[in-house]
């Protein structure tokens, strides 16, 4: 567990801007800034250090400040900091930053602290005023360690007895802590507080959001919350509403796939089909290759359910099926608006799979989804759909299947698995492997017959389509991976298929 706490990752800086105003209620500490200044030079200055990010030439320290912070108060900060850091100062209401300070100074405890004292119940420091001061601070260490790790989701899994408390990284779930279940209810009312869910609903699900500022960062954290018979199992989700896009050149993918991939989206019209289960980082790929596209001269225009990323030149809807804005009708709407390029989040119906060969056959490049494991599978999801084989045989013009495997991590010792950088896996960060078939005049015309799966399958096969495994294998080669993550994520091969 110590390995846990010690790490002080700032993955997310990487690619990230530096706040320009920071909202104060929504604050969590960084021990590490808090540490830079002591409270009472903080409280004398009227400057709060909130997060240290990595820099060119020494790191960053991002300090919230009042609107009108003058040049002396800034000089003083420097000298107290011994110019270890290069300063970046955020603007904040300027009332509340005294109170806030106090708040955050008090607050500096490690999350193995708390859980110490959640399985104690004994010894709460001083300044834990209140026993009601308590989950506040275990779940606002939880989401900063959480976000720390790189973790996409949290989870609060009750057990008979027990809680279990895990994260989500890199795809794999690693569990923090197994806590006493008694902490259980007065975490979920915080939890649902922080939502502005029912806190005294805990027989149906309940579904909210919050959001917080850690390291500096704008982290939207979506809440679901579900009854099981050993209490509500909650999951909050932990989206960087700052990251920014990947460029496509960021996926590290094989010249070739990429220069399939340019060559799909490129077209002046037509269906371009991702697929791989959730979690796949298909959007990241979708979203890659729309960040190419030149929005000056294009109109780029996306239906999401919901859009969890906002992207500068590109206009994003949210679709909300529950209230007759399903993505049929929204794309019915949408295809008024003049677009070149639609993402399209999901074909789930006959209905949306009709609208987007409709906004094909009118000249749309249109990105989307469908639930399957492969290109083929795809494609006869698609069949299974609509069946009208002569408009899917025109409209399609690739079909793009991806998985993400774990890479073996670079700071592990030699001949061991496992460090702190790690958390003990053995992995380290994610590579894609993806899989692209060009429908070819070949398959068109296959496809426009009726033609069987299998017969597709051969035909793509002869036309030199190369498929995930053979990639994955190549990384296996390449010292990227193992074959054990390959079997993880792809299943032990069959000899069966294929
Ligand atoms: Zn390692």
């Amino acid at each position: 567990m110590s390995m846990l706490q010690t790490r002080v990752g700032l993955k997310l800086a990487d690619c990230a801007v530096l706040p320009t105003y920071i909202e104060l209620d929504e604050l969590i500490a960084s021990p590490e800034a808090l540490a830079c200044i002591t409270e009472q030079s903080a409280t004398r200055l009227g400057m709060l250090p909130i997060a240290i990010w990595p820099g060119k030439l020494k790191p960053i320290l991002i300090l919230a400040c009042p609107p009108h912070a003058d040049s002396i108060q800034s000089e003083r900060v420097a000298q107290l900091v011994d110019d270890r850091f290069q300063l970046h100062f955020v603007p904040c209401v300027s009332s509340e930053l005294g109170l806030v300070i106090k708040r955050l100074y008090a607050a500096i405890y490690t999350s193995q602290q708390l859980l110490d004292m959640s399985s104690l119940q004994t010894d709460k420091p001083a300044s834990i005023d209140s026993v009601s001061d308590y989950p506040v601070h275990l779940v606002n260490v939880l989401i900063l360690q959480a976000v720390r790790m790189g973790a996409s989701d949290l989870h609060f899994s009750p057990q008979r007895q027990s809680l279990a408390i895990r994260v989500r990284v890199d795809g794999v779930l690693l569990t923090l802590s197994c806590v006493s279940g008694s902490i259980l209810s007065s975490l979920l009312v915080r939890i649902k507080i922080m939502a502005v869910l029912d806190i005294a609903e805990t027989r149906l699900p309940q579904d909210g959001q919050f959001r917080r500022i850690i390291d500096g960062h704008n982290i939207d954290c979506r809440v679901s919350t579900f009854p099981t018979v050993a209490g509500e199992n909650t999951v909050i989700r932990l989206i960087n509403a700052q990251k920014q896009l990947h460029k496509i050149g960021a996926l590290n993918l094989p010249k070739k796939i990429t220069e399939q991939l340019f060559s799909l989206v490129h077209r002046p019209a037509g269906l371009v089909v991702f697929c791989g289960p959730t979690g796949a980082g298909k959007s990241t790929t979708m979203f890659a290759l729309l960040e190419q596209l030149d929005h000056g001269a294009l109109s780029v225009m996306t239906l999401e359910d919901p859009v969890e990323q906002r992207i500068e030149g590109i206009r994003q809807t949210s679709i909300d099926a529950s209230r007759q804005w399903g993505y049929a009708q929204a794309l019915r709407a949408l295809l008024r608006q003049d677009p070149d390029v639609l993402l399209v989040g999901e074909i789930r119906d006959t209905d949306s799979c009709r609208m987007a060969l409709r906004a094909v056959s009118t000249g749309h490049q249109v990105l989307t989804t469908v639930h399957a494991n492969d290109v083929h599978g795809a494609l006869h999801r698609l069949q299974d759909l609509y069946t009208d084989n002569s408009a899917l045989a025109l409209g399609l013009s690739g079909l793009v299947a991806q998985r993400l495997l774990r890479c073996l991590c670079i700071h592990c010792e030699e001949g061991v698995r496992g460090c702190e950088a790690c958390f003990g896996t053995g992995y380290q960060g994610r590579q894609v492997i993806v899989e692209v078939l060009e429908i070819s005049s070949v398959l068109k015309s296959s496809i426009m017959r009726g033609a069987s799966i299998e017969e597709l399958h051969e035909k793509s096969i002869n036309s030199g389509f190369v498929n995930m495994r053979s990639m994955a294998m190549e990384m296996v080669s390449a010292g990227v991976t193992d074959v054990q993550e390959v079997n993880r994520v792809l299943g032990i091969e069959s000899t069966l298929l294929v």
